[in-house]
């Protein structure tokens, strides 16, 4: 089936029509109220309020979602309503059960409740100064920009990847090349803007050739990623890629057997997928991806079905 793309300000609209009761809505549906709302003096009333609330950002979110949906074949589109800030609330309003909660015996962590979100930011900050121009392994060599990592320290979802390219390593940041968009689209589509998530990678600097990082590197760079979880204190951890997820969980297994489990790390609930990369080389393992983000998603809270 295909999906019909329709004027932007229509289906946002739609979108957000309190009208409607249901948490799914079918590309059709999505297409007919838009048609339905296409006359000039319903458009007018609407413009104001419309722009008034920035909703040419959430048509993006919108167009975001559906081409990602599109191209997984999907015939129905959830609506993650996640709070466009990913805001922490108390445990039990985030839909997170009282059993998933960390617990005490494991290996301490900074416990959330007793940072502020402008603590976890001058925590960051701290730590990316601590690091300074890294040289604690040979990794520095060949690198450009070290990468620190992005987005909200406060963060309830955090993707974990293997280590910079090309185009982070020249740019400074984390997933900004071809698989960083893909990446960014597959957040969108989970209802959250980039900011509102963290990003990081297991080694900070670029391998040679995008090799993967050698046990020496990993071993001196991981505790930086770790004490960024631990400011983050995410309630949710997707690792991207085998190379992520065997480093972050210390396992050997292979991706095509953890993906689509949640796993634990300290506590923190952890899906292993598909690396955005490998998505664009097999178009097709993008379903399966889509599927380990709805977990994703319901683990957070978010109406998905
Ligand atoms: S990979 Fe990590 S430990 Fe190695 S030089 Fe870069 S920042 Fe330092």
């Amino acid at each position: 089936m295909a999906i019909h793309f329709v004027c932007h300000r229509e289906p946002v609209r739609a979108w957000r029509s309190p009208e409607i009761p249901g948490r799914q809505l079918f590309p059709q549906e999505i297409a007919s109220l838009s048609l339905a709302m296409t006359p000039n003096n319903m458009m007018k009333k609407n413009m104001e309020e419309r722009e008034s609330i920035g909703l040419k950002d959430v048509a993006a979110d919108v167009r975001a979602l559906l081409e990602y949906a599109a191209t997984l074949g999907m015939k129905e589109v959830p609506i993650a309503d996640l709070p466009a800030s990913a805001r922490r609330e108390p445990s039990e309003a985030r839909g997170i059960a009282a059993s998933e909660k960390r617990t005490v015996a494991q290996e301490p962590v900074v416990a959330e409740e007793q940072l502020t979100p402008a603590d976890k930011a001058k925590a960051m900050a701290a730590l990316r100064e601590e690091m300074g121009d890294c040289r604690r392994c040979k990794l520095y060599k060949g690198r450009t920009h070290l990468v620190f990592g992005e987005g909200n320290p406060d963060a309830r979802l955090m993707f974990v990847g293997e280590g910079p390219g090309q185009d982070e390593d020249l740019q400074g940041r984390p997933f900004v090349g071809a698989a960083g968009q893909l990446l960014t689209k597959i957040i969108e589509a989970m209802g959250l803007k980039r900011e509102d998530v963290y990003i990081a990678n297991i080694v900070k600097s670029r391998p040679p050739n995008n090799r993967n990082p050698e046990p020496d590197e990993v071993a001196a760079c991981i505790p930086f990623l770790h004490r960024q979880i631990e400011i983050v204190a995410p309630d949710v951890i997707v690792c991207l890629g085998s190379v992520a997820m065997q480093n972050l969980l210390g396992t050997e297994e292979k991706i095509t057997r953890m993906r689509g489990h949640f796993k634990d790390w300290r506590g923190i609930p952890v899906m292993p997928t598909y690396h955005p990369a490998f998505l664009l080389r097999n178009a097709a393992m993008k379903k399966p991806v889509w599927e380990d983000m709805k977990k994703v998603m319901e683990k957070l809270g978010a109406k998905s079905k």
